[in-house]
């Protein structure tokens, strides 16, 4: 048999695991079925009787299969395995987590791209999705990142007008490269992420090969209350490896799962991939005199001013046993943070705390009580109950207010002490960050992190999409380009002209 890997094998493998078992076909609510492939009918040559419960039970199941789409992430694969830290880190961070060394914390982790739809390839230049849930003795811990370090944008308002960007034209529902390098145009700060996504890594050779960042700037306090503001990042130990465009295109027709396929078949060959964790750290003091804005998640922290300090590492060992279950179904919120870990004052991550909220759009208020994204190694008490699909015991007979005299859950000392106090002044009010330094970590990442070749590949691959923008988006985005360096500006320019000719 021809390239029968273990994702192909699935079926075969699970028919042998389960033996010569026999198990019966029941209808949702259990009634075994004595008949499958035939609708009860009026004789043989129909018509349909109503009663037919199997039928329309089946059917009416089938009709809600779906449910909503991600609006961004749609398609993705994840796995499970576990957090080990390796180095201690409790002088900065009280969390428990990374309370002492080898110890392991089970995790879930969601790869994905970002503005295609659910069955899109996945081998298009686009972000990569990397988030990480912790399932932490104190609750859960959603570290929702990217594979780059940084973001398009610095002020969250400007979020669904650029993923717009990024999807379909409302009237022709195509991909739009008007509306994709307007946006780029007019919001200069994008530059810096359009330069990663425009270079080798933004196609990356499935989701093993590429690092994880947790993007936005986050706060970690030790044990005696003093805070950090920190960055993490997941550092791939299978090397960084990318596809050449050519190649990514051959695939996205050839194999568009490639990535979910790849990944499948590393942990069922028990390839299990495994990426280190670090962090970067800066103090307050450090925070107030720096020369970069270090909330501003267009901007790295560079690495010689904040070296990568070792933390642990991330290992997937384990495939969905259900892609439905587990990966559609899992659901992140960056507000999950356990004690010891909190946001910072990065407005995208201040804006990003809101992302519950199409969680509970997708799969309704008890989101939090699916086997997937449940704490389960906390007992949950709290004063929530019903709403929508309720499937636990909705916490009993305990009383559902606070305060009461019968034995309700008490607040935490640990979680009332170990948090920031922090005093917060100026003026309220609008503040537009657009004009802020948009070019100067993009020069030296065009100067000083690419090779010769790389920046001949990254003015290909911009000219490549550039090209299919209105002339005169192309002169407003070849201007944000000069702006970063007059090198890349004229090398575009030349590359457009180039393409344009060849396209006469
Ligand atoms: P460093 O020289 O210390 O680090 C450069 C970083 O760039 C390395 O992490 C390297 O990853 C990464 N890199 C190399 N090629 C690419 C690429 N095509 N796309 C994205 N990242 C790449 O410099 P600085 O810390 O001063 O950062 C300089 C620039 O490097 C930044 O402006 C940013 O564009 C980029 N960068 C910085 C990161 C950071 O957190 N400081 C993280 C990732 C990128 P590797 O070590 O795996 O080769």
């Amino acid at each position: 048999m021809a390239n029968r890997d273990k994702a192909t094998n699935q079926l075969l493998d699970y028919k042998k695991s389960i033996g010569d078992a026999a198990t019966t076909i029941t209808t949702s609510s259990g009634e075994p079925i004595g008949i499958k492939d035939a609708v009860l009918t009026v004789g043989p040559r129909g018509p349909l009787l109503f009663e037919d419960f199997h039928f329309l039970d089946e059917l009416a199941h089938f009709d809600r299969e779906r449910i909503p789409e991600r609006v961004v992430h749609a398609k993705g694969a994840g796995a499970f395995g576990y957090f080990e830290v390796t180095h201690d880190i409790t002088k900065y961070c009280a969390a428990k987590v990374f309370a002492g060394v080898n110890k392991r914390t089970p995790i879930a982790v969601r790869f994905s791209t970002v503005g295609g739809e659910s069955g899109s390839a996945d081998t298009v230049r686009d972000p990569r999705g990397f988030a990480v849930k912790f399932y932490t003795e104190e609750g859960i811990w959603d570290l929702v990142g990217n594979n780059t370090p940084i973001f398009f944008i610095r002020d969250p308002t400007l979020f669904p007008s650029f993923i717009h960007t990024q999807k379909r034209n409302p009237q022709t529902h195509l991909k739009d490269p008007d509306m994709f390098w307007d946006f780029f145009a007019l919001r200069p700060e994008a530059t810096h992420q359009f330069a990663i996504l425009f270079s080798d890594r933004g196609i990356p050779d499935g989701f093993r090969h590429m690092n994880g960042y947790g993007s936005n700037t986050f706060k970690m306090i030790n044990s005696s209350n003093v805070p950090v503001y920190c960055k993490f990042h997941h550092i791939t130990d299978q090397g960084i490896r990318n596809l050449d465009p050519k190649r990514a295109a051959e695939l996205a027709s050839s194999d568009p799962d490639y990535s979910t396929r790849d990944l499948f078949n590393a942990i069922a060959e028990g390839k299990f991939p495994s990426w280190t964790m670090y962090i970067q750290v800066m103090t307050f003091e450090q925070a107030k005199t720096y020369k970069y804005n270090p909330f501003d998640v267009t901007k790295i922290w560079p690495h010689e001013d904040f070296p990568l300090i070792p933390v642990g590492k991330l290992v997937l060992n384990r495939n969905p046993k259900n892609y439905f279950a587990e990966v559609e179904q899992i659901a992140f919120a960056p507000s999950h943070m356990p004690p010891g870990i909190e946001p910072s004052p990065d407005k995208m991550l201040q804006g990003r705390l809101f992302y519950g909220d199409t969680q509970r759009y997708r799969l309704g208020v008890n989101y939090l009580q699916l086997p997937v994204n449940c704490p389960y190694r906390v007992a949950v008490k709290n004063y929530q109950r019903d709403g929508r699909m309720c499937f636990t015991d909705n916490q009993d007979g305990a009383p559902n207010y606070y305060p009461n005299s019968f034995g309700g859950p008490q607040e935490s000392l640990r979680a009332r002490n170990l948090r920031e106090r922090f005093s917060v002044t100026g003026d309220v009010d609008r503040y537009r960050s657009g004009d802020e330094d948009n070019f100067s970590q993009v020069t030296n990442f065009w100067l000083n992190v690419l090779s010769c070749q790389e920046r001949r590949r990254l003015v290909e691959n911009i000219a490549a999409s550039l090209i299919n923008a209105n002339p005169t988006i192309q002169v407003k985005a070849l201007s944000n380009f000069t702006q970063v360096h007059p090198d890349l500006g004229a090398q575009l320019t030349r590359a457009l002209k180039l393409l344009s000719s060849t396209k006469m």
